[in-house]
């Protein structure tokens, strides 16, 4: 499978250029011209690795990688900054920060492509989670595939998130808050009937196969994925 990688820059030249020898190396590429697009792109595709310019509009890649590091989806995701300052100091920083490697502008595409795949290799085995089952739900944490019962399942992201929250913690009833909190991160506001909805698309899907449905509904408390429900009768869960 193919690596995704996302740069965060606003030189369209260099975009051009960083675009043109990562499609060489064989990369997915996807771009994002300012901080708050790199954070919103790297919700939706996750990608496997960031370009990460320092000096952007709006948010900086600083902040842009603070904010990466925060969240659980992207926490462990390999970033590379990239930036035109030299100054020890910069660069401690830049580290701090919790970017995994920086350079300095200009830089050699070879020594960046070099830098990255390294990079690359050393995030996988991190990546490679492996797979986690309940009943006859599996979902591949490496590849993202999901089935049930031998069957593929399409998953939305979020709706895979949500699985994985539950896939981790079965029996335990959460709250709507709790699963925002678990799911989407404290930093976002979403308004918890979102929550509702996404359990409904989850629900659709598994069922779709034919299973039952494990997701149970706790009235007034929130939802789990309850083992309970694995009887001949089935749970008459909303
Ligand atoms: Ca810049």
């Amino acid at each position: 499978m193919k690596s995704t990688v996302m740069i965060v820059e606003d030189e369209a030249s260099l975009v051009t250029m960083l675009r043109y020898n990562l499609e060489k190396e064989g990369y997915v590429v996807t771009e994002a011209g300012d901080g708050e697009e790199a954070l919103m792109i790297a919700d939706e595709i996750r990608p496997d690795a960031v370009l990460l310019d320092w000096m952007l509009p709006r948010i900086s890649g600083i902040e842009v990688c603070r904010q990466l590091r925060r969240k659980s989806e992207t926490r462990n995701v390999p970033i590379i900054m990239l930036t035109a300052r030299t100054e020890e100091a910069d660069k401690i920083r830049g580290l701090n920060i919790g970017a995994d490697d920086y350079i300095t502008k200009p830089f050699s595409m070879p020594e960046l492509m070099a830098r990255l795949s390294a990079l690359l290799r050393r995030a996988k085995p991190r990546e490679a989670k492996g797979a986690l089952s309940f009943a006859d739900i599996v979902m591949d944490l490496a590849t993202h595939r999901v089935s049930r019962a031998t069957k593929q399942i399409h998953l939305g992201p979020t709706e895979f998130r949500l699985l994985q929250f539950f896939m981790e913690r079965p029996g335990t009833v959460f709250s709507r808050e709790e699963l925002l909190n678990g799911v989407w991160g404290q930093d976002i506001y979403v308004e918890p009937r979102t929550v509702d909805v996404h359990i409904r698309r989850l629900r659709k899907a598994l069922n779709e196969t034919g299973g039952i449905d494990v997701i149970r509904t706790v009235r007034a408390s929130g939802y789990s994925i309850d083992a309970t429900t694995q009887s001949d009768q089935q749970d008459a869960a909303e």
